[in-house]
């Protein structure tokens, strides 16, 4: 319906491409070729369509701002953000949703591990009405170590268990979305972003389109094992009070432990005499409920450490250079 009416009205629908790019200079001349090629194809179907690319340079140290710059110079549609220093994904995701004008928006990353080929399916999905977002899933995790692949699982285990939000197992940062959908989401201005988290909680008709993993097309992914990790507990933090739960079920735990051995203890003297064994017993209890405790205050830091940077209320980005002159 929205389909005929596009076609008839020619009600001119802006479509942002949102690129967010660290040390990039390798994969974008590939990537550009590969985005014009596809979106000149939905143009061709779809003459009403408009399309914007705008480039998010996350403080790359590479010629990845040389070459953006050459593009927005050649071509009015290729725009660019750059930023003063490397803020994150996160963070370049968020400066391409605030600074894009279009009525839809689409995130996908440079190295083509989101093949565009993808983008004109996506966009039937959303322009039907039905669905205000359609996303990839990866459906299998090859390509990727052994360990790594088990501790993923793993999180979406437990985060899904332990939140209330649901986050998707394999779904990927690889969104096309309605202008009302990302306004939604540039209305959550938290410090501490963690997007797949994001994506699930403003809610919305989603479409998940699986696919198999792709290896990037050059360069090198900016992930270490590190920061994948951090980020899986930015995501547990972020979604979750349950571990601050978990803190006060295991102190009820040792206190309800506590209370059956001091019980025992004492019956056992009166009954039997035996002499109360102390030393290895003590040793282990003040280990152990030390080490509980120190874990529980631990989780208590780690929420007031993120409160503590909300708090600041510090801007997710800084931007350096764009392609208007005019900041
Ligand atoms: N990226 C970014 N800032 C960073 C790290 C990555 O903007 O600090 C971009 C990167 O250029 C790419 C996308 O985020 O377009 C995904 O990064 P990468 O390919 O390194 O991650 P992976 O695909 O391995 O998860
Ligand atoms: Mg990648």
């Amino acid at each position: 319906m929205n389909c005929i009416k596009e076609e008839f009205s020619l009600e001119v629908k802006l479509i942002s491409v949102v690129v967010p790019c660290y040390n990039e200079q390798d994969v974008l001349p590939l990537f550009r070729d590969e985005i014009i090629k596809v979106t000149d194809g939905m143009k061709k179907k779809h003459p009403a369509l408009d399309f914007e690319f705008l480039f998010i340079n996350d403080g790359s140290k590479d010629g990845t701002l040389k070459i953006l710059r050459e593009y927005s110079e050649k071509d009015g549609r290729f725009r660019y953000i750059s930023f003063s220093r490397n803020f994150g994904k996160e963070a370049a995701m968020y400066a391409g949703l605030e600074n894009c004008k279009g009525d839809y928006a689409v995130i996908i990353d440079a190295d083509l591990q989101h093949p565009p080929s993808f983008i004109p399916e996506m966009y039937e999905y959303v322009s039907s009405g039905e669905y205000d977002c359609a996303a990839t899933r990866r459906v299998s995790r090859k390509g990727e170590p052994g360990l790594l692949s088990f501790l993923s699982r793993m999180f979406y285990k437990v985060i899904n268990k332990i939140s209330q939000t649901n986050i998707v197992d394999g779904a990927q940062d690889f969104r096309f979305m309605t202008r009302q959908m990302v306004d939604s989401i540039l209305s959550m201005q938290e410090y501490n972003r963690f997007s797949k988290g994001i994506f699930s909680w403003v809610g919305f008709e989603t479409k998940y389109i699986g696919y198999e993993n792709v290896k990037r097309a050059a360069g090198k992914t900016a992930w270490s094992f590190r920061k994948l990790f951090l980020y899986s507990l930015e995501g547990i933090f972020a979604f979750t009070t349950a571990p601050l739960a978990l803190a006060s079920f295991l102190g009820a735990l040792f206190s309800f432990a506590a209370f059956v051995m001091i019980v025992y203890t004492v019956i056992d003297y009166f009954l039997h005499g035996s002499p109360v064994a102390g030393y290895p017993t003590i040793v282990c209890l003040v280990l152990l409920i030390g080490g509980v405790q120190l874990l529980s205050v631990g989780i208590l830091g780690q929420y007031t450490a993120k409160m503590y940077f909300e708090t600041k209320k510090r801007p997710i980005y800084i931007v350096k250079e764009t392609e208007s002159k005019e900041l």
